[in-house]
């Protein structure tokens, strides 16, 4: 009897810590859409929302996603190592105001396509230089695209090959270029074997970075997220899984 208690006894000691472990998120991520836009980003949203919610399970973090843009306050961004815009940038004063307290403090930003969108600076002066440069143009209908890997040695790029065939998005190009503004670090780019890419609007040549990261900031901008094909390769979702790990985990510039 004596000899089954200890047992029991080290079997909780023992077991305790590492269920612990398991159960303790290593971040949280919350992401803020909107349904009141383009359909075409909806759809990439309602996409989104269950591929993070499986990612969330799978790395051990906690992902929840909202359209009431209030969320967006300090004591609520607190409980969040990581925001994510899926598909619109804030509008509302307060809410800007609360993003950029909150990411000049050390916050994580994950922005997808129409999210980094902004095309005069007057706008909002903190966020073009947040994002390091102003839309420009776009290719139309939405097309898969050759991307290649600018820095292959970076921590978000890691198992991705050289170069990668991306499924059908709608590109922007950006003025200037963003590899040309300080702090900015390009990680993907569009290859310029795909131009002439788009029928009604045509990229037809010049240098089209699509995910990069403002080193000033834990922020990543990824230019994917039109239509409902963008988590249809395999190599692309390992890429988004990089991004978040990276942007998540609050001490990976030590890694
Ligand atoms: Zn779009």
């Amino acid at each position: 009897m004596m000899r089954r208690t200890w047992s029991f006894l080290l079997a909780i000691l023992f077991a305790a810590p590492f269920a612990a472990l398991a159960q303790t998120p290593a971040f949280h991520v919350l992401a803020f859409y909107s349904t009141k836009v383009e359909p075409d980003h909806v759809d990439f949203a309602t996409g989104a929302i269950p591929f993070f919610q499986k990612m969330a399970e799978k790395d051990h973090f906690t992902f929840e996603a909202t359209t009431d843009w209030t969320r967006m306050n300090a004591e609520n961004l607190k409980k969040y190592e990581l925001v994510m815009f899926l598909d619109d940038p804030p509008s509302a004063p307060a809410v800007r105001a609360a993003f950029e307290k909150y990411m000049d403090g050390g916050g994580g930003w994950l922005g997808f396509h129409i999210s980094g969108y902004i095309d005069h600076r007057s706008e909002w002066p903190w966020f073009a230089d947040f994002m390091g440069t102003l839309f420009h143009s776009n290719n139309w209908p939405p097309l898969p695209a050759k991307l290649k890997v600018d820095d292959p040695a970076n921590p978000v790029v890691k198992g991705i090959p050289p170069s990668y065939m991306a499924p059908a998005n709608e590109w922007y190009m950006w003025l200037p270029s963003p590899r040309d503004t300080p702090g900015i670090k390009v990680l993907l780019t569009l290859d310029p074997s795909n131009y002439p890419l788009g029928f009604k609007d045509t990229l037809t040549h010049g240098d089209v970075p699509v995910v990069w990261t403002n080193t000033k900031y834990r922020m990543i901008y990824a230019n994917m997220g039109h239509g409902t094909k963008i988590f249809d390769s395999p190599v692309q979702n390992r890429l988004f899984e990089n991004m978040v790990l990276w942007l998540g985990r609050k001490d990976r510039a030590a890694k």
